[in-house]
């Protein structure tokens, strides 16, 4: 059993978060009907009326929600209360297009630093910890959520931002950081510079670590906690349902126990929109129970997950998603096949390679070519060509067998692809220039 920072409600019976979510959806449905009238629109156009509502199992009779829909209501169609009201605003890193930006109230940025504050103490945070934060600070989620829900547990919060890793590493030893927080590929690289300037993974008072934002295997995970020497425990959310802290992992780390007082999950066939069962694969959607600013209902994420119910050892009772595979537009379609670069990524560590990778894809004489650099580990540098064109092969028989289709590999240099200090960018899609 771990602690919790709000047990009551992190430990619920499942009538008892059943009863809180039914309650929170009819006055939340009420809510936007009367004050988003892009959203009461919608409802219209479907025919359901706010009195349909009477229990999240109603949610299904929901209009849906896309991006493309908060990009036509981009800044202020889908606002559900007075500009005089919000006291924030952040926005989307803007991966996949137009920015989007959300609105907070006071009780909106509390919720929202409650679930950071969850995720930390699910960690292991205290207020005996260091909390040194490098998700970047500004209008991302990142940095914003993980502070507010430091400050709450009552950690010494750094607010590092992102970046000037030189600084990161001094501060981090000089303070004694406990908690890192910032992108997994952040802490890739975090990892590696530590390495680079001498010192093991014994020589940092780190003993964990919370990262998201950007898609990670496990390889990845025990590649950071082999490097830094702590657990590393993932974190998710999306700028459109508040930012980091939506759902995150506890010690058993099989899965992510989503916040389920604030917001319901359903599963839905990305085709058909139908609602799936309990452990199908699907796409994740959505519906903010109790925000005022920005309330969206039934948002489709896009991200590709598994919900389950099965019961945790941590003693948390809500339901658990698991690490998203990736959005539905990191898909690569690749003559005909579909690859994400997780899988890229997961035949790499297994390989014993670093995670510096950069994918890319083309189109040449009408035929999808795949590309992957990857970097040698320092140790694993040879000037001998026939050295590395066995080993490139090996990793293309290797690729071969996870994806289905065969990449052409290129080992190159260490140090020759570019790090990231935030959400790494490890695709270059050329085809997307021809069209
Ligand atoms: P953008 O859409 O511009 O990237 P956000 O910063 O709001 O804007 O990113 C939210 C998205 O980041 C999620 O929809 C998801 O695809 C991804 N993401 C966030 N946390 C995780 C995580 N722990 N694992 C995988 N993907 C994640
Ligand atoms: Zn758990």
């Amino acid at each position: 059993m771990g602690n919790y920072y709000q047990p009551e409600i992190e430990t619920a019976s499942r009538e008892k978060i059943l009863e809180i979510q039914n309650e929170k959806i009819v006055k939340q449905v009420r809510h936007v009907y009367e004050n988003v009238p892009y959203y009461k629109k919608l409802m219209d156009e479907k025919g359901v009326t706010p009195d349909d509502i009477k229990s999240v199992d109603d949610i299904k009779k929901l209009p849906f929600l896309t991006k493309a829909d908060l990009r036509e209501a981009y800044p202020y169609g889908l606002l559900g209360t007075d500009l005089k009201n919000c006291v924030r605003i952040q926005s989307t890193s803007g991966t996949t297009g137009k920015r989007v930006v959300a609105f907070y109230t006071q009780h909106d940025i509390d919720l929202w630093e409650d679930c950071c504050a969850r995720a930390i103490v699910a960690a292991g945070g205290t207020n005996e910890d260091v909390c040194q934060v490098c998700y970047g600070y500004g209008l991302f989620t990142g940095g914003a959520g993980l502070h507010g829900g430091s400050h709450k547990v009552g950690c010494l919060t750094l607010p590092m931002s992102s970046g000037n890793t030189d600084r990161q590493i001094q501060f981090m030893m000089d303070l004694g950081s406990t908690i890192l927080c910032c992108t997994p590929s952040y802490a890739a690289y975090i990892g590696e510079s530590l390495a680079e300037a001498g010192y093991s993974p014994s020589d940092n008072k780190l003993k964990a670590g919370i990262f998201g934002a950007e898609p990670w295997t496990e390889e990845m995970r025990r590649s950071i906690e082999k490097s830094l020497g702590i657990k590393a425990y993932d974190i998710y959310g999306l700028t459109e349902t508040s930012g980091p802290g939506v759902s995150f992992e506890c010690e058993e780390q099989t899965g992510m126990h989503i916040n389920e007082d604030h917001f319901y999950a359903e599963i839905i066939d990305p085709e058909t929109g139908e609602v799936l069962p309990e452990g199908s694969k699907g796409e994740l959607v959505f519906t903010s129970l109790d925000k005022e600013a920005f309330p969206l209902l039934r948002y489709r994420t896009r991200d590709i997950c598994v919900l389950t119910r099965k019961k945790c050892s941590c003693g948390r009772t809500h339901v658990k998603m698991c690490k998203p595979m990736g959005r539905s537009d990191d898909m690569l379609i690749i003559r005909g096949v579909n690859v994400f670069p997780s899988q890229i990524e997961t035949v790499l560590l297994n390989e014993g390679y670093t995670p510096n990778y950069q994918i890319i894809v083309d189109r040449v004489n009408n035929s999808d070519t795949l590309d992957i650099n990857v970097e040698f580990a320092p140790d694993q540098f040879s000037d001998k060509v026939s050295d590395t064109q066995s080993k490139e092969k090996a990793l293309e028989g290797a690729m071969r067998t996870m994806l289905g289709i065969g990449p052409k590999v290129h080992l190159v240099p260490p140090k020759s692809v570019i790090r990231s200090e935030g959400k790494a960018v490890r695709v270059i899609d050329k085809r997307k220039l021809h069209d």
